[in-house]
């Protein structure tokens, strides 16, 4: 408890203004939430804000149409984030009646709340004692008790979760998790934290033995997948051709432009089969652009092929109305440069 006494005292005085720290109202701080999920604060404040001019109440969230919803996410990435976002908005406004569950055992049973977002939101607006654990938060830990088991390993999990709720103030949960959040954030942060700043140095094992670049212990990361993917950039000047990515994969729910996955990069003879696959004459095809895109365990090697016909088996949308729909922001990117460098018309 004294240890968590002295973590609130330096939260206090040293926290950053948050617009959701200002707030106990479940729907505000479980948006933030969401959307601080592998997201940081600089990147994530102008959709809150955004989000909420738009969506001031959970009902209007609810009601709006899943593409709006994607078109405003843009850019925060992982996708399926704000398809959990859209479905547990129509939840709680529709069977709820537009109250969140107080207790993170309930609030876990919404897509899209693991523990530790459950744990924040009732801790937060309900004041539920409930410790939150998240990177930050195993950070801290790890150094504080010099605990050495893999914080991503299932053992850890169960040992950091322990370590949390011993270290929890149970009269100020709220108070409690976000300064421990933000002393990871701000002071021990992963590479050479701020020991002389913190005001848990006293306390602290591995500052004690100097070692506190060796902890946390993680168990190494998987390792990351190349894929291929060519896109038919299928336009007439006026339409393109598009499709919305439908499988449990990449950029869920999102638009792109018909498409072929190969599971290795591209021979020579790659573009005759390509032409065959989507029943296009020979020499129809040009390749105009490739870039590679990183995602978290993936490397995308996008390949974008010109065709200056449409495809009859696609939908065609108006090249204007395209730009306005939601897609992964490396398609996004070429799409707006296509529209600009050839003026095409409405
Ligand atoms: Fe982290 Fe250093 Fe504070 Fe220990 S003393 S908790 S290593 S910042």
């Amino acid at each position: 408890m004294k240890i968590s006494r002295e973590l609130q005292a330096w939260f206090l005085s040293h926290a950053r203004s948050l617009p959701w720290r200002e707030t106990n109202d479940p729907y505000r701080i479980w948006l933030s939430e969401i959307m601080l999920q592998q997201t940081r604060v600089d990147q994530a404040l102008p959709y809150y804000e955004r989000f909420l001019r738009r969506f001031p109440r959970v009902h209007d969230l609810a009601n709006a149409s899943r593409d709006e919803v994607f078109a405003l996410w843009e850019g925060l990435g992982y996708y399926r984030r704000a398809a959990h976002l859209h479905r547990t908005a129509q939840i709680v406004s529709r069977e709820m009646n537009g109250q969140f569950p107080a207790t993170a055992k309930e609030l876990e049973k919404l897509p899209g709340i693991g523990p530790y977002t459950a744990a924040a939101v009732a801790s937060f607006a309900f004041g539920e004692p409930v410790a939150v654990l998240d990177g930050n938060v195993s950070r801290v830990l790890a150094r504080l008790t010099g605990e050495s088991l893999p914080v991503n390993s299932n053992e850890g999990q169960k040992r950091f979760r322990q370590l949390a709720f011993h270290l929890l103030d149970p009269q100020n949960p709220a108070l409690h998790n976000q300064a421990i959040m933000e002393l990871g954030a701000l002071v021990c942060t992963p590479q050479n934290p701020r020991c002389d700043l913190c005001p848990l140095q006293r306390h602290c094992r591995a500052r004690h033995q100097g070692i506190q670049n060796e902890l946390p212990v993680k168990i190494k990361k998987k390792p990351v997948k190349n894929r291929y993917l060519h896109y038919i950039y299928a336009a007439n000047g006026h339409q393109v051709n598009l499709q919305q990515r439908r499988d449990k994969d990449i950029w869920q729910g999102l638009y792109e432009f018909p498409l072929l996955e190969t599971p290795r990069r591209p021979g020579k003879s790659f573009r005759k089969n390509l032409e065959n696959r989507f029943g296009l004459p020979e020499h129809s095809l040009r390749l105009i652009k490739t870039q590679t895109h990183l995602l978290t365990h993936r490397k995308l090697h996008l390949y974008f092929w010109q065709s200056e016909s449409l495809l009859p088996d696609y939908p065609a949308v108006p090249l204007r109305q395209a730009a306005r729909l939601a897609m992964p922001v490396p398609l996004k990117r070429f799409l707006e440069n296509q529209i600009n460098n050839h003026n095409f018309e409405n």
